[in-house]
Order: structure tokens, then sequence, then C-alpha cells
């Protein structure tokens, strides 16, 4: 059976002008900033017009540990939005931006897929409205600003050796993982070694998608720690005077971009943070709009829920005041399969026993999840391939662990695929059941912190860490840093820090090798195993075959 690619089907789609999908929500042609026909910023005045009104249904899409099979996240969160408009729910989705550089190393898109999609595909995943070059030149900004200042006489007194500010490109690029600059004579500076991230994975990106508003903003920003001085005292962006006119740059990517579904209903795609080293989730402002504005507000957490759930619940929702009302985890037969030990190339051929050895895994997620308090049911992402028997056995074994799961099949047919879960989730969302709360409070001491998300969320039997590790989280207590949340960033692969340690693993060690104070985004990162903050390109990158084609056309992008 042939399909159509993502490309094709959303080069297909009947898209309406964004004033109508404005419109859909109440927001006035006015107070949408217009990017061509189909992409829309929405104002920040009308976004502060909204303060005081009531809010609708928070709806979380989570998965399982992501398997190379694919799961099929962003996919199912769109179903399940153009889903709940079908059966008469004015649903909003909130999605993630696309990260420029990842799209031509290894294939694939940020726009959902097959029949559940956003469009424009191609320019969301490509320069878009330009929101994560923003970010980039204010990243940067601030670096020449720190080299500068040092350049004429460096009265702050920073530690050159002690500069935590790298700078940042949207591109896979290991070339600039580590570098020198300032080579080349006296005018050029001090020569040191620093290097690149990928711009998602810029502190900046993490606080615009945290930040309430400018004001919030700016204030965020200036408390980034730039660097130590030779005391250790911390020297901060706002010491740079780099704040404001970061800000300035900034002004216009804290707007949220409005596009829409292939069936014409609304999506916020706004913000794109890295989910290891950050939280992984669209902009609070995004979410927040949403929520003002619809009945159902859609959205989801990157990786598996270890991690994408958990920060989602116990960073975002705790310093945004957000409360979910329901929670999807989705989950595939395929993927059940390979965590029962199948091999990828052997994933066509039916085989219940190892998707009943794999289910374990869609267990304690599901355990995980209904602990914060948040009603849970399993979306099985229908694959061609998979067999009836092979979903009953999920359906199955769901039922053993006191949830539903529900075969959706929104990839092949939209929303039409996909209604009995809208209906659950509104079902689980209106019996107000939900009674979400963090898992630890902000008073617990950062190591027990840690040490509450592994022991609880992976079933891990210790956590491990250097003398250097435990007293640079007692110095940061000190400092006054010890309300903040942990973003935990480690192997998304698995609930410990083995990659290829699949299912449910218990009693696990998790070895904290390194500790980060993200002090303007508001968390403190655990860097549990190789954390790799500039990716490179693979042997063959997909930008080898992406082209314009005759008729103008992207090719090859997906
Ligand atoms: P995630 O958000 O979990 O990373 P996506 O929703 O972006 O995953 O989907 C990844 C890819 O898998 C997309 O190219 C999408 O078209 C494909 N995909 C998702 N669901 C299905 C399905 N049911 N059948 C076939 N392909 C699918
Ligand atoms: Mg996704």
């Amino acid at each position: 059976m042939a399909f159509k690619s993502d490309i094709e089907i959303a080069r297909d789609a009947k898209k309406k002008p964004i004033q109508e999908i404005g419109a859909k929500l109440g927001i006035p042609t006015e107070h949408l900033l217009p990017y061509g026909h189909d992409k829309a910023k929405v104002g920040q005045e009308f976004i502060r017009s909204l303060e005081g009104k009531a809010d609708g249904k928070l709806i979380l899409v989570t998965a399982i540990n992501p398997t190379p099979a694919g799961e099929g996240k962003t996919t199912t969160t769109v179903g399940l939005g153009d889903g709940l408009n079908r059966i008469g729910k004015k649903a909003v989705i909130c999605i993630r931006e696309a990260s420029l550089g990842p799209n031509f190393g290894m294939k694939g898109g940020a726009a959902g897929g097959g029949m559940a999609q956003v469009v424009p595909m191609e320019e969301m995943n490509l320069h878009f409205t330009g929101d994560f070059h923003a970010i980039t030149a204010a990243h940067n900004l601030l670096s020449a600003m720190i080299d500068n200042h040092i350049y004429w006489g460096n009265e702050l007194e920073i530690d050159q050796r002690r500069i935590a500010w790298r700078r940042v490109m949207d591109m896979n690029d290991r070339a600039l993982r580590d570098a020198v600059v300032s080579l080349g004579g006296v005018s050029n500076g001090f020569p040191r070694q620093t290097g690149f991230d990928i711009t998602v994975a810029s502190e900046v990106m993490a606080i615009l998608c945290l930040s309430r508003d400018l004001e919030d903003l700016q204030k965020r920003l200036g408390d980034i720690i730039v660097a130590y001085t030779r005391e250790k005292k911390p020297v901060y962006c706002r010491d740079i005077k780099a704040d404001g006119a970061m800000t300035v740059l900034l002004k216009d990517a804290m707007q949220p971009n409005l596009v829409q579904t292939l069936e014409n209903n609304p999506a916020f795609v706004h913000g794109g943070p890295f989910a290891n080293i950050a939280h992984g989730c669209n902009s609070v402002i995004a979410t927040r709009t949403a929520l003002k504005l619809g009945e159902y507000v859609v959205t989801e957490a990157g990786f598996g829920a270890d991690l994408g759930a958990e920060k989602f619940f116990d960073i975002k929702c705790r310093k945004a005041g957000l409360k979910p009302s329901a929670a999807v985890i989705v989950a595939t037969v395929r993927a059940m399969k390979m965590n029962g030990g199948v091999a990828k190339a052997d994933l066509g051929a039916e085989n219940v026993a190892a998707v009943q050895k794999g289910c374990p895994n869609l267990g304690r997620h599901i355990a995980n999840v209904k602990g914060f308090g948040v009603p849970v049911v399993v979306a099985i992402n229908h694959f061609y391939s998979d067999t009836d028997a092979e979903v009953e056995a999920v359906k199955a074994y769901v039922a053993e662990q006191g949830a539903e799961a529900i075969l959706c099949k929104h990839w092949a047919k939209g929303s039409e695929g996909i209604e009995d879960l809208a209906k659950k989730v509104v079902e689980l969302a209106e019996g107000g059941k939900s009674n979400f709360a963090p898992l630890y409070p902000d008073e617990m001491g950062l190591f027990a912190k840690i040490e509450t998300i592994a022991r609880r969320i992976y079933h891990a039997g210790d956590v491990i860490a250097d003398k250097s590790v435990r007293d640079q989280l007692k110095a940061w207590e000190a400092a006054g840093y010890g309300n903040l949340p942990v973003c935990m960033a480690k192997t998304q692969y698995s609930f410990s820090t083995d990659p290829n340690l699949r299912g449910a693993p218990e009693g696990h060690t998790i070895p904290v090798r390194e500790v980060r104070l993200s002090a303007g985004a508001g968390f403190v990162v655990a860097i549990c195993g190789e954390i790799m903050t500039m990716p490179g390109l693979p042997r063959v990158p997909a930008a080898e075959t992406i082209r314009l084609n005759e008729a103008g056309q992207v090719e090859g992008l997906f």
C-alpha cells in the first residue's frame, strides 16, 4: 500500500486565510500580525486584555520511551485537537517550533504527520516567523558584549576561564562544539576557549518559553549568570547591561504564532527548548493565551513521560500555575514490540508475545502520570502493519493497569479516526477528577529533588554524585537558588541512564555527572550521562536530497 508523504499531504491542504482561523478564537484582525497569508502572531495588547478570563481545560500528550519505531506524539496532539473540534469542542493545539538544523540531518519534521498535521509545514520546519533567528541574535549579542566588556578593561573582573556563556547557531555543526576565539592579535581581544551550542539549547530559548510577558522576560534575561569572578562571584547578564537590548531583539519572538491544521483548526506553534538540558515544552505565553481562548488546549511534551511529562508538570505547570485536566499517553504496537526485544527490521511480523513483554514500559508511565494526580488515557497510534491481536494485547494490558487504551487512526483518517479518544478525553476532563500536584515541594533540597525524581519516576535504587556536585548544589542553596525545580538531562530511551535498557528496569543507579544553574530560566539542570548540546550531521545528511523542484516547491524535507 502506497501512502502519500507528509509533505505531499501538506501541499494539498485547503488552507483558510489566517484571519478566519483567528476569528474562530475571537481574535480581532487588528490584533493578528500576519506573516504572509497563513501565519500570524497574536498581539501583546490582545493577550493582556484576556487577563481575568476563565481558563479552558489543559490536556497533555506524552508517550512511552521513544524507540526508533516512532511514536507520533505531535501527530496525536494535532489529531486530538482536530478530534475535539470534530465533536463540537472549541479546541486549540499548542506545539513547539522546529529547530532548523536537525531537519538537514535526519529526516523528520515537527508539524505532525499523515492527515494530522499543521500547515504550512515547510515553513514551520524552516525559518517560520523568524523566532529562532531572533533568539540566536539575542543570545549572541550577549556573547559579543561579554567579550567586549573584557576587551575594554574588564571592570567586572570576569575570570576569563570561568565564562559560562557560549555562542549558539541553529545548525548541526560539530566543528564548532569547541572553539578558540579572539585569535589574530591584540585588536581581536584575549584568546580563550569556548564553543557553540544549537539555538534550542540556549538559556534564552528556555527563558522565552517560561516568561509570562515582556517584563518577566527582561527580568529573567537579566538573571542569567554569564561568568564568575576569580573569587567565584557570579556575573549576571544585568551587569553586562545586555538585558534591555536582548528584550528588544525578542519582542516579536515573544508573540505566539497562530497557524492551522489540515482541518482548519487553530494551532499555536511557539518556542522549542531542548528536552534534555531544558524543559522541552512550547511557550507558557502560548499555552496561557490558548487556555483563555479555547475550551480545550492540547499540548505536547518532548520525549517519553519520564522526562517530558515530569518536566511539564514539575517545571512548566508549577512555574506557570497551570493545572492539567487529563493526560494522553501515546503508545504504538511497534514500540511495545521493540521494548519486548524485537529488532526494527522484524517489526512487520505479528508478535503478540513481544507486545506483551514490552507493555511494562507503558505501565510504568501510566502509574507515573497518575502519580501527579492527572487522569490518564492511552492512545494506541495505529500503524498499517498492526494486527488486531496485537492491539487487543495492549488494550488488555492497559485495562489491568486501571486505564483505557483507545485505538486511534488519525494519521490515516484525520479527526474521524480519533473521535473515540476525543470523547474519552472530554469524559476525563469534565469528570473533574484531576487533582494535580507536582512531585516535590519547592522547599525540598536540590539533591533530594533529584533523588525523588530518580526513585519515584525512574524506579532507580540509588543516585550517586561526586562531592563536587553535591557541594555545588549546597552552594546554590546557600545563594538562594534552593527553591528551584530540577531539570533532568538523561537519555530519552530508557528509565535508566543506559539507552539500551528498555522496558521497565528497577533498582538501577543514576549517576549525576554535572549540575548547571539556569538562573534566568529558573531551574537547576542535573546531567546524568552524555548530553550533546550541539548535534552533528549523519554520514548522509538529509540536506543532500533537499532541493527546489521545477515548480519551486521544497522537495526532500520529509
Ligand atoms: P513525535 O512527536 O513523537 O516525535 P511525530 O508525531 O512527529 O512523533 O511523528 C514522527 C513521524 O512518524 C512522522 O513523520 C509521522 O508522519 C510518522 N507517523 C506518526 N504516526 C504514524 C502512523 N500512525 N503511521 C505511520 N506513520 C506515522
Ligand atoms: Mg513531537
